[in-house]
């Protein structure tokens, strides 16, 4: 399952800022979770337990954050938000959208000790 390596490369980027900023502890990871990310926050959990398990992350509180995504409807040439992929558009209930962001996932903030 990707999130395990999602998961994994989440790991290094919270080691190396534990480097950088010289703290020792993770109390809570904020994490954003785009709406048209293939990601499920449950599984997202689930991985981030494992593969933290002896580091310095270990019991840190996952915060998840999903924002809304957000395509390029054709139709009414405009930028607007969906939350899921295959949703139509909010404005004209087309089908033509273009999804143009909303499927990343990153760390927006980590609270340490
Ligand atoms: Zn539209």
């Amino acid at each position: 399952m990707h999130e395990m390596s999602l998961c994994e490369s989440m790991l290094r980027i919270i080691e190396d800022e534990a480097k950088r900023q010289e703290f020792s502890k993770v109390r809570i990871v904020h994490l954003e979770v785009g709406a048209l990310g293939h990601v499920e926050p449950e599984a997202i959990r689930f991985c981030f337990k494992a593969v933290t398990h002896g580091t310095i992350a270990e019991d840190a509180e996952l915060e998840i954050l999903c924002p809304p995504g957000q395509a390029w409807c054709m139709t009414c040439s405009t930028t607007v938000e969906v939350s899921a992929r295959y949703d139509p558009c909010p404005r004209c209930g087309g089908h033509q959208l273009q999804v143009t962001g909303g499927n990343e996932l990153r760390i927006k903030d980590l609270e340490v000790d």
